[in-house]
């Protein structure tokens, strides 16, 4: 089955709204196995809605309409339909009560126009719309499937899985196989290195599909089969999913959507480790991170933003002339970089010590160019591990990709640690 989704609204044409609604409904299509070939944009015209519906239907089996049903002269989504199909519109009694109730409720005077949010095509079913009033509509017609759909993102979505999706499994997709996914999180890796590292793997292999991508700065895989059952789509995802993991073994850290700072808090808690911090350039950020995991508290014991050389120096014991004299590595140093991880873990005493001290810009410090960073982790009866990181990019960007990074290593470290090897 091929789709199109048409969204209409020439604030959209404009650029005064972006299209979230066709992301949306792309990603949700893709989910029950059906091709979204287009997307449409089409201004609140009635002559452009007709040809861009009449296009579509054209070359796609399934049409997703999706704004201009409020009760505007704007509005005119179901007229162009409607006038295309040759079929006529008119009130649904369900949805003019729920339109009435709405005024009523508030003790609010509902004007003439409103009815619009009550009409459908002649023939059609109507989608309830519960967070909103103007219903949608469903229907079929010469062998295409038509779905109308608010344009408030927040009475779209509702609309589309409440509605829209049980009518076009039981309209549509009766002799289509639903579609089954593992997303597969992926971390120290970026996402070209990780396509090279599969494209034999993806070039021969149709079903499972492999589809890799980045988003905010994190590369995925999503693996999908279409499959009878849940059953028969594990056997053939899991195989896959072996396959995968064997080519990166070292970066594949999740079987679901998560980021790896929980990946690294369920580990920790499940075998009982503790984690100590000391931050100096990023302030806090690799914390705020870890913290903002539920149940951080029972692996993160706490740590120390050691901004300054003087607090370094002062809590985390760095000895003095490490960090001042002609002669001294300074502040951003391995030697640092690693006393503070050191002295974090032993202050706190957990299993675990982390530290990030560099320079994140813009301008020099002590010399040093921005972007060099250096992390360490302290673990417990083991020598610690110092990185030296030489990253681009701006001051945010430098603080994100430190923690990420750092994030990482441990990640792997504790994925190695004796006591996990123990325990599993
Ligand atoms: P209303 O009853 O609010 O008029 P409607 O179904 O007629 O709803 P539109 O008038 O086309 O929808 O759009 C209403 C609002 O919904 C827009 O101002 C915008 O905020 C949001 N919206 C519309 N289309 C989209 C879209 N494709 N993506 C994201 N948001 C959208
Ligand atoms: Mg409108």
């Amino acid at each position: 089955m091929k789709a199109e989704i048409i969204a209409v609204g020439t604030e959209l044409l404009l650029g005064q709204i972006v299209n979230t609604n066709a992301q949306f409904l792309s990603q949700e299509l893709a989910t029950l196995g059906i091709d979204v070939y287009f997307q449409t944009v089409v201004g609140d015209n009635l002559n452009r809605l007709q040809e861009s519906i009449a296009l579509a239907s054209q070359r796609a089996d399934i049409i997703v309409l999706t704004g201009g049903i409020g009760p505007t002269q704007d509005d005119l989504t179901k007229d162009a339909l409607a006038a295309l199909l040759g079929r006529e519109l008119h009130i649904d009694r369900l949805a003019m009560d729920h339109v009435e109730n709405f005024f009523n409720s508030r003790g609010a005077h509902m004007t003439e126009n409103n009815r619009r949010q009550a009409t459908v095509v002649e023939g059609s079913t109507p989608l309830a719309n519960p967070t909103g009033l103007a219903v949608g509509n469903a229907l079929s017609h010469e062998g295409k499937y038509y779905i109308i759909l608010p344009g408030p993102p927040k009475e779209m979505a509702p609309m589309f899985h409440e509605e829209a999706k049980p009518w076009l499994l039981q309209h549509a997709l009766t002799n289509e196989m639903p579609i089954y996914s593992t997303m597969l999180k992926f971390a120290g890796i970026g996402e070209s290195a990780l396509e090279e590292r599969l494209l034999e793997l993806i070039q021969n292999q149709s079903d499972p599909t492999i589809a890799p991508y980045a988003k905010e700065g994190e590369v995925t895989v999503r693996i999908s089969t279409k499959a009878h059952s849940e059953k028969e789509a594990m056997i053939k995802l899991d195989a896959t999913e072996e396959q995968i993991r064997l080519l990166l073994p070292n970066h594949l850290y999740a079987t679901e959507d998560i980021p790896i700072e929980k990946a690294i808090v369920d580990l920790m808690a499940d075998h009982g480790m503790t984690l100590g911090v000391a931050e100096s350039c990023t302030g806090g950020l690799l914390m705020e991170r870890i913290t903002s995991v539920p149940g951080s508290a029972t692996m993160f014991l706490g740590g120390i933003v050691c901004y300054s050389n003087q607090l370094k120096e002062k809590l985390l014991n760095v000895p003095h002339d490490l960090l001042e004299g002609d002669e001294a590595p300074g502040a951003v140093s391995a030697e640092v970089a690693q006393v503070l991880a050191e002295q974090v873990r032993m202050i706190a005493d957990t299993d675990f010590g982390l530290s990030i001290t560099g320079v994140a810009g813009p301008g020099y410090s002590e010399r040093k160019p921005v972007g060099l960073v250096y992390i360490a982790i302290a673990e417990r009866g083991k020598k610690t591990e110092v990185h030296e990181l030489r990253l681009g990019g701006n001051r945010e960007s430098i603080r994100i990709r430190t923690v990420k990074s750092l994030l990482y290593r441990l990640w792997l470290k504790i994925m190695q640690s004796d006591k996990l090897q123990q325990d599993s």
